[in-house]
């Protein structure tokens, strides 16, 4: 037996006994939630100081707040997503009426990364109660504080077997996968989002993959300089690069690329001062193994870096480090950076298609792309003829606080998608029943054929 098998029996008893499907207990769930969420924010807040340096300003932005304002754009809207559809189907059979009801999956495993460790287990969590699912929550060992805080949140306001946590890291997940389960959402990289599909085919058990890669800005020469070099910043140097849909690298056209380093360089000082290691606004890596990783793709890479390239072993910081003369082969290019290098290839404005558009094409298809340019039509040849995630057009990282919005990767950047009324879909399945009188006859469709 399985050491979770107990766990997930249990929760999957309490969801066949239908409580968790009704609307009132639903938001009942979700208040309780959102009290907790309430209560242990000054923990989370100390938790993610120690876990990542993250500073309360940020906290706030990207997981409390944003957690919370989540929660009450759900509730608000539940009812109406909640109504069933009620179609035509009067073509076929006059009597008949044809529904599609969303019924929740049943138990579903929420597996979490470290770099936004309370947006990215609460959202989910509060979208398996909107859908009438149980959830066994599994955060990221590498924010461990954290981490311990989930445990004592959940633990205190719900009973395991409606929402359980446990805390761990591959062998607890890899436990847990091994368990039939009804519904998969990872959150993490493309290299374990591979473990985790292979695991989820063995029972054919439905998954949201939410993944990373590289997500380039693409600075065309028409667009505010300042404003680019800002917003690229704040999107590459929030959480010291360990963001997904950070900006991962920069493309720009050859004849503003001065400009736009003099802005860039600029604007770390206007952010962080003179020495961003020691801000207090500046978190820090997550630990060593990925303070070395950046450091060794730093050292191999054939680019010149122009600002910044320190790197603090002992409080694992690395300062805002600017790469020029990049090219597609550089070590900078051959993975998802998360970290604040920033790695910088120039373009001639004339060939998009050739110097942008194509090795755009040719790499996997990044999670986010930003674009700078007011013009119509270069705006249009990107979105039209590059696969990517979603983005921005003249900013960062936005597209993802529209929660009217789905939130998705595609190919190696993610599989499904997430937010507001895109999780209700992607956390029932749609049932489609067509409902007869006993009397219809099926007489047309009977042998022997006329
Ligand atoms: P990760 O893939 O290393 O870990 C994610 C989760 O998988 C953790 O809970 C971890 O314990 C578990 N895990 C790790 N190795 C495992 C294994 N061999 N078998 C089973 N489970 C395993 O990711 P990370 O380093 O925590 O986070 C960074 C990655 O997540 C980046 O690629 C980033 O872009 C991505 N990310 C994506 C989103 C998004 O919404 N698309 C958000 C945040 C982070």
């Amino acid at each position: 037996m399985g050491k979770y098998q107990t766990l997930v029996d249990e929760q999957r008893k309490f969801f066949l006994s239908n409580q968790t499907k009704s609307y009132n207990y639903r938001v009942e769930q979700l208040n309780k939630l959102e009290k907790a969420i309430k209560k242990f924010s000054s923990l989370i807040d100390d938790a993610m100081m120690k876990d990542l340096n993250k500073p309360k300003s940020e906290v706030e932005i990207f997981e409390t707040g944003f957690a919370l304002n989540y929660l009450s754009y759900v509730r608000e809207n539940l009812k109406d997503w909640m109504t069933v559809n009620v179609m035509d189907s009067s073509n076929i059979f006059p009597n008949s009426t044809s529904t599609i009801y969303s019924d929740p999956y049943g138990v579903m495993l929420i597996i979490a990364p470290y770099n936004y460790p309370i947006m990215l287990t609460m959202l989910p969590l509060i979208d398996a109660i909107m859908t009438g699912n149980t959830a066994i929550v599994k955060p990221s060992e590498l924010a461990p504080e954290t981490s311990k805080v989930i445990d004592n949140l959940i633990s205190e306001t719900f009973e395991k077997k409606y929402i359980a946590l446990v805390e761990g890291g591959q062998e607890e997940t890899t436990e847990l996968l091994s368990e039939r389960l009804d519904y998969i959402f990872f959150t993490g990289s493309p290299r374990v989002a591979k473990i985790i599909m292979g695991e989820a085919s063995k029972n054919l058990t439905p998954i949201t993959l939410e993944l990373g890669g590289k997500s380039p800005a693409i600075v065309i020469k028409d667009t505010n300089i300042n404003e680019a070099a800002k917003k690229i910043l704040w999107s590459k140097l929030i959480n010291s690069g360990q963001t997904c849909v950070a900006t991962d690298y920069i493309l720009v056209d050859t004849e503003i690329k001065k400009e736009l380093i003099k802005e860039l360089e600029k604007e770390i000082i206007n952010f962080y001062g003179k020495d961003p290691i020691t801000s207090t606004d500046y978190c820090k890596t997550v630990n060593k193994k990925s303070f070395d990783r950046l450091k060794d793709l730093l050292d191999k890479s054939n680019g010149t870096v122009i600002f910044g390239g320190e790197f603090n072993e002992k409080e694992l910081k690395i300062s805002p480090t600017i790469v020029e003369n990049v090219d597609w082969s550089d070590s900078l290019m051959s993975q998802e950076l998360f970290g604040p290098i920033i790695p910088i290839i120039d373009f001639n404005g004339n060939m998009l298609d050739e110097q942008v558009i194509k090795p755009l094409n040719d790499n996997e298809k990044p999670l986010a792309l930003y674009l700078y340019t007011n013009d119509e039509e270069v705006q249009k040849k990107v979105i039209s003829q590059v696969s990517f995630g979603g983005g921005v057009i003249n900013g960062a990282i936005a597209h993802a606080l529209n929660l009217e919005m789905p939130f998705a990767g595609v190919g190696n950047s993610g599989l499904g998608q997430y937010h507001g009324k895109f999780s209700f879909d992607e956390f029932t399945h749609k049932k489609s029943v067509l409902n007869l009188p006993s009397d219809t006859s099926f007489e047309p469709f009977y042998p022997p054929y006329k």
